[in-house]
């Protein structure tokens, strides 16, 4: 089955809107054995609309879009598919009901413009949104279908995993590819490759190595004729990959390092304090980025100085002997942090972020330090001196060692 996604909307083609929503639809295509060829981003204007839709029509089986379906005059995705397709739109006068009643739900009086949310044509039935006003459509036409959902992330994703994957499942019959990505840090890419030569070449599954802020993934891709026997084949590579990198895996498919990590954390039971300098702030955000975060994180402090530094807990001493970006004063933060908050784990981050030297230290250079109970264990890193690179890296490397700690059965009883 070939597949087409448009998202629509002028804001995607003046640059003020990142087209998210493209990417997140095609990484599920492939594993319903769906054959995604082509992304359009189209604005808001009915002739260029319809003329897609007459376009994916002839060269596609199924036309996925996003956006549009607002209530206002420039909400055109009902309108493109009606004149492309030649029906025409009425009222739906139940849904009509429905979005009064979502409307008082909230205390207010549905807008009249709401009223285009409730048209539809003969071909297309409504798709069910419980996070918004605007329903989606599904449209079965002359051996095609289109799939219209709305545009905010938030009430596409599950429409998408409650309505719209399901029927698919059900409807394609074709090979399906399965992926499975496993993430490490730790070892370089040559190290992994040879460690796991073996696996490398093969078609089905093929395995691919690729390099990522967060460390090196291996990502394992098979097709069958159905999900349950492509993930059959990728399990002996899977498993020989845990046999052989084991304590350098620190996770899995779309999870994250803060998840990862907050997974870990809940599961034991443990806590977590920072001390940051060089990131900003970036590392306690990215740990509360995780819902749970608040069960197991005390709290962090930026300490954008040395006066910060001095304040919370780091002793001037080893500030005058080793200087702010130094492994001696990231192990007094992780120390400072730990011990103020009486959390199990400290992690303090110190580095240079740049632009220039610190203390004859070059942009880039990165010092972590993870506290524990019992022990300080050191990490040091050189990364290419840009300023979101050093942040990403310092954190990410952070999370995913305390990660690796954890799962080593490093405990930190108090
Ligand atoms: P609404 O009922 O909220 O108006 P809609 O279907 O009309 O929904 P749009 O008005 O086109 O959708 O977009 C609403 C918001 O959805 C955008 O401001 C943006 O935040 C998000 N959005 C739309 N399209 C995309 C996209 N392709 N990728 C990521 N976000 C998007």
């Amino acid at each position: 089955m070939k597949a087409e996604i448009f998202s629509i909307g002028t804001e995607l083609l003046m640059g003020e809107l990142t087209d998210t929503n493209a990417s997140w639809i095609a990484s599920r295509l492939p594993p319903l054995g769906i054959q995604l060829q082509w992304m359009s981003i189209i604005g808001d204007s009915l002739d260029m609309l319809s003329e897609a839709f007459q376009r994916g029509l002839q060269r596609s089986d199924i036309i996925f879009t996003t956006g549009g379906l607002g209530p206002t005059q420039d909400d055109l995705t009902r309108e493109a598919v009606a004149q492309a397709l030649g029906e025409t739109l009425t009222v739906q006068e139940e849904v009509v009901r429905g979005l009064e009643k979502y409307f008082q739900g909230r205390g207010m009086t549905m807008p009249s413009h709401n009223i285009k949310q409730a048209h539809l044509i003969p071909s297309a039935q409504f798709i069910r949104n419980r996070n918004g006003t605007a329903p989606g459509w599904w449209v079965e036409s002359k051996g095609k279908i289109i799939v219209c959902m709305p545009g905010p992330p938030g009430e596409m994703h599950p429409i998408w995993d409650e309505e719209v994957a399901p029927r698919l499942r059900e409807m394609v019959d074709e090979e399906v590819t399965v992926t499975r990505n496993i993430k490490t840090l730790g070892m370089s890419e040559a190290a992994i490759d040879e460690e796991i030569s073996e696996f490398f070449g093969q078609e089905n599954p093929y395995l691919g190595i690729y390099s990522k802020p967060d460390g090196i993934h291996l990502r394992v891709i098979a097709r069958a004729k159905d999900e349950a026997r492509a993930r059959e084949l990728i399990q002996p590579v899977e498993e020989a990959i845990n046999q052989r990198l084991g304590p350098y895996i620190w996770g899995h498919d779309d999870e994250t390092p803060e998840q990862s990590l907050g997974q870990a954390l809940l599961e034991q039971g443990l806590s977590l304090a920072t001390m940051e300098s060089v990131t900003g702030g970036l590392l306690a955000n990215s740990i509360s980025e995780v819902p749970e975060s608040c069960s197991y994180f005390k709290g962090g402090v930026v300490a954008f100085s040395k006066e910060s530094m001095l304040a919370h807990g780091v002793p001037a001493d080893i500030l005058v002997r080793f200087g702010e970006a130094s492994q001696e004063t990231a192990n007094a933060m992780a120390s400072a942090a730990r011990e103020s908050s009486g959390a199990d784990f400290g992690i303090g981050l110190a580095g240079v972020l740049g632009p220039a030297e610190q203390e004859g230290k070059a942009p880039g250079q990165i010092y972590i330090a993870i506290a524990a109970d019992k022990e300080i264990r050191e990490f040091q890193l050189r990364v290419p001196p840009r300023r979101l690179v050093i942040k990403r890296r310092a954190a990410n490397t952070a999370l995913t060692e305390l990660r690796k700690m954890i799962s080593a059965g490093v405990g930190a009883a108090r």
